[in-house]
This record gives C-alpha cells, sequence and structure tokens, in this order.
C-alpha cells in the first residue's frame, strides 16, 4: 500500500472527513484490521484565509509548496490537497515535487463521466466558482457544461463557507438556504451539482437532492485509496 500525503486543515473540519473515509475506504476493500498509511500536514486556516482575500496567491502557492515538500521528504507517495479553492496553485505545488498530486477536479470530472451527465451545476467558494482554474478543466478536459448561481446566491454560497461550515457550524437555515439554491439550478436543467468545496458534505447529502451529488471531498478520497491500492493484489 502507498502512503497518501494529505495537505490538511483548510479547513481542519473537512480534512476529519478526509481521514476517514480513506480509512474507511481501505478497510472496506482490504478488510481485517486494515487502515490507510497516510501522512496529514495540516496547516492554520486563519494564515491562509487572510491571504486568499487579499489575492495573494504567490504566497499561497509558496506555503503549500513548502508544506507539501515536507510531506514528500516524509515519505508520502502522493499528495491530495484537501479543499478544491486551492487547487488554484497546484500547477505550481506539482511542479516542485516528484510525487503526483491527484487533482480534486479531476477525480470529480471523472466521476460525472462515470455517470454519463454532461450539464452540471459547480457550487464553492467564490474563488472556486468563478476563477477559471476549476471549471476549465471540467469543460475542457471533461467536456461538461458548468452552471454556477447568480452573484447573489454565489456570495451567500461562500459567506456559509467562510462564517460557518470551516468553524465546524451547522445551521438548518443554511441547509435549506444551499437546497434552495440547487432546485433553481435544477429547473435550469442541471444533471447533477458538485458540492466543489470540502465542507459542503457537512450541510447537503444526496438523500437531500433530486439530482445527482458529487460530494468532492468523497471522491477525492475514495481517488486516494485506489491510487494507494493500485497494482496490489486485493483479498
Ligand atoms: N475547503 C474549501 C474548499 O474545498 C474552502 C476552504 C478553502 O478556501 O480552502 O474549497
Amino acid at each position: 500500500m502507498k502512503t497518501i500525503g494529505i495537505l490538511g486543515g483548510m479547513s481542519w473540519e473537512s480534512t476529519v472527513g478526509y481521514y476517514q473515509r480513506i480509512n474507511r475506504g481501505i478497510q472496506a476493500k482490504l478488510g481485517g484490521l486494515h487502515s490507510a498509511k497516510v501522512l496529514i500536514n495540516s496547516v492554520d486556516f486563519a494564515e491562509y484565509e487572510t491571504l486568499q482575500h487579499q489575492g495573494d496567491w504567490a504566497e499561497i502557492a509558496r506555503l503549500l509548496t513548502t508544506a507539501a515538500q515536507q510531506l514528500e521528504r516524509a515519505g508520502a507517495d502522493m499528495i491530495l490537497i484537501a479543499t478544491n479553492t486551492m487547487h488554484l496553485v497546484a500547477e505550481q505545488i506539482q511542479s516542485q515535487l516528484q510525487i503526483p498530486l491527484l487533482h480534486i477536479a479531476d477525480a470529480t470530472g471523472d466521476a460525472i463521466v462515470a455517470k454519463k451527465l454532461d450539464r452540471i451545476a459547480l457550487l464553492g467558494t467564490a474563488f472556486t466558482m468563478e476563477k477559471p482554474f476549476y471549471k476549465a478543466k471540467l469543460t475542457d478536459q471533461f467536456g461538461l457544461q458548468v452552471d454556477i448561481p447568480p452573484s447573489d446566491q454565489r456570495k451567500k454560497i461562500h459567506d456559509i463557507i467562510y462564517n460557518e461550515l470551516c468553524r465546524g457550524e451547522i445551521n438548518e437555515k443554511s441547509r435549506l438556504y444551499y437546497l434552495d439554491v440547487i432546485a433553481d439550478l435544477e429547473q435550469q436543467g442541471v444533471q447533477g451539482v458538485i458540492l466543489g468545496c470540502t465542507e459542503i458534505g457537512l450541510l447537503v447529502s444526496q438523500q437531500d437532492c433530486n439530482i445527482e451529488v458529487f460530494d468532492t471531498t468523497q471522491i477525492h478520497a475514495e481517488a486516494a485509496v485506489n491510487w494507494a491500492l493500485a497494482n496490489e493484489l486485493l483479498p
């Protein structure tokens, strides 16, 4: 089994979910007392959130590259960035590593294509919904049509992520708000919705929705498990 390196803490609320899902995934495949080989480098999210909102992505890239290199030196065989938003600097990080980085939008695109869907909604931080780094991958590489909510809804979705979900606050009112946004997008004709922020799964799940839900935390964790066990003989 390969060792998975997680760049975590963005926020730690979702890193907990990664750790649990990866271990459950390994246990489901290998049985017995098997668990995942994982290294987590968990950062102080407040420092990064400040840099994000200042638009200092160069400094974020520098800091996260250093953190990823620490994981590489510690023995990680691959890197997961446990947040969608920080994939804005994924290429810079990958360029400074010898080991592969498993991109969250690649794993998500594969999951959508496997379900044979071609029109999808994207929910996440304003950075993920509005900047091209994520959507362009889905459109150019996977041929998907990607819809995002209008700007007033995007702002509220973004604020709920930073003011509630990343602080571990789960509010019913916010859950209902997200479900309203998803219902609007369904009306527009999307066939599924990407929970494109690793905390949204704390609020919304497949049971809440009529359309297909793609939880990026779950998808990314599953892809990491498959990668860690590739070429292994399973029981
Ligand atoms: N975890 C979130 C994401 O998946 C938001 C926090 C961040 O900005 O990294 O985008």
